[in-house]
């Protein structure tokens, strides 16, 4: 049992005056490669981090849902018959809209118990690895425990999914909460967004004496969101001016054609996505053939595209990128949404420390911000911890 585990179990003793009836845990998560390619149906590659979000939670007599978190005072209480998206705010809403979207998408809670529910998370907020997917995947599996729902991990990670974009608001796909549940140590999660299959890919790190270094830019951007819908819009124009319903039916083969169709913008966001998809599939490949050393090159060619074709990169992070890679990483690139957030570098585990430290010193000669530099072990996903 984790050190975090038993604190939070004591936490929820110490709060409610008895021992939780369980605890569970999902951890956060970073993307390998495939980047916006989620929303176009197309192909990522995440895996689950060594980061969880923990959720300690007792079984009570009644049928209202206490909600409480060590990130903050505030305690929440929803009846579950109120369960309605406008009838939560806040954190508390990525925890009560996981109990909404079982009741949203027809499972029988009308004998379901009340819970009192205690979360801690050493999952960053804001970093780019979700902390968001971590608190609905743990909330999630002990629901399905504790209300014997008997979902398969893949239906949780879609409830999760659905808790987000229709709880919380916000319009992410599939791949953070089925990274947060399909996660395994040492692999990754190779996930189709159309058919919403996914398959365990090895990741052979530990033996190749290989991290992944986190390279935090602390660069959140005001235009976040207005550049994330904004990339979505190009998608979708890209696509009805190309007579196909998503992206994902194109391939390299089509870019002459879209180049001929598209204005010159346009063309580049397209050509982003089908190369991006193209280099998901090559790496689960050469991961497969050749191993993790081999892969390098694919990480270097999303950057560049994110970079030249989406656009969604800050200086801090090409910089970071390109500075890892002179000094030895084997690749690197921005992950998650853009404009900020965290970029990653495949590193060996034996220079991760002057990696690192060119990394520091190029910002800062830049005059640019430091950044927050960590490591990440790819890990198990959400399970019961007790
Ligand atoms: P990310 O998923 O990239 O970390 P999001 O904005 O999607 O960022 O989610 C962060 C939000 O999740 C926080 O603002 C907060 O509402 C909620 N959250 C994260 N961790 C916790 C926690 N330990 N307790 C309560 N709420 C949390
Ligand atoms: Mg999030």
């Amino acid at each position: 049992m984790s050190d975090q585990v038993s604190a939070v179990g004591d936490g929820f003793a110490a709060r409610h005056g008895r021992r939780p009836d369980g605890v569970w845990s999902a951890p956060g998560r970073v993307n390998l490669i495939g980047e916006h390619t989620d929303y176009n149906r197309g192909f990522v590659l995440p895996f689950a981090i060594d980061r969880r979000t923990v959720a300690a939670v007792g079984v009570c007599d009644d049928r209202v849902l206490r909600v409480s978190s060590t990130f903050t005072e505030e305690e929440v209480s929803l009846a579950i018959d109120d369960l309605s998206p406008g009838a939560m705010q806040g954190w508390s809403a990525y925890v009560l809209g996981v109990a909404w979207a079982l009741s949203d998408e027809g499972h029988d809670l009308s004998s379901a118990p009340g819970l009192d529910i205690l979360i801690d998370s050493r999952v960053p907020v804001g970093a780019g690895l979700s902390s968001s997917a971590a608190i609905e995947c743990a909330v999630a599996v002990a629901l399905n425990d504790l209300w014997d729902l008997n979902l398969s991990p893949l239906d949780l990670a879609r409830i999760g999914r659905i808790a987000e974009n229709r709880a919380v608001g916000a319009p992410t796909g599939l791949l953070d909460q089925a990274a947060s549940m399909l996660g395994r140590e040492d692999h990754g999660v190779f996930l189709d967004c159309d058919t919403e299959e996914a398959e365990p890919v090895a990741l052979h790190l530990r033996e190749e004496g290989l991290e992944i270094l986190v390279m935090d830019s602390r660069v959140e951007h005001e235009h976040a969101t207005g550049g994330y819908r904004d990339r979505r819009d190009s998608c979708e124009k890209g696509a009805a001016a190309l007579g196909v319903s998503t992206l994902r039916e194109l391939s390299e083969d089509d870019l002459d054609r879209a180049s001929a169709a598209l204005d010159e913008e346009t063309f580049r966001r397209v050509r982003h996505i089908v190369t991006e998809n193209a280099r998901v599939v090559d790496t689960v490949r050469t991961l497969g053939d050749s191993g993790p050393r081999a892969i390098g090159a694919l990480l270097d060619a999303s950057q560049a595209s994110m970079r030249d074709d989406f656009e969604i990169t800050v200086p801090e992070i090409d910089l970071a990128c390109a500075t890892a890679v002179e000094n030895g990483a084997i690749g690197a690139r921005m992950t998650g949404g853009g404009f900020g957030g965290s970029a990653i570098a495949l590193v060996p585990a034996d220079a991760r420390s002057d990696i690192g430290s060119a990394v520091t010193s190029a910002l800062a000669s830049a005059g640019l911000r430091e950044p927050h530099l960590f490591t990440v072990t790819p890990s198990e996903g959400a399970r019961r911890d007790i």
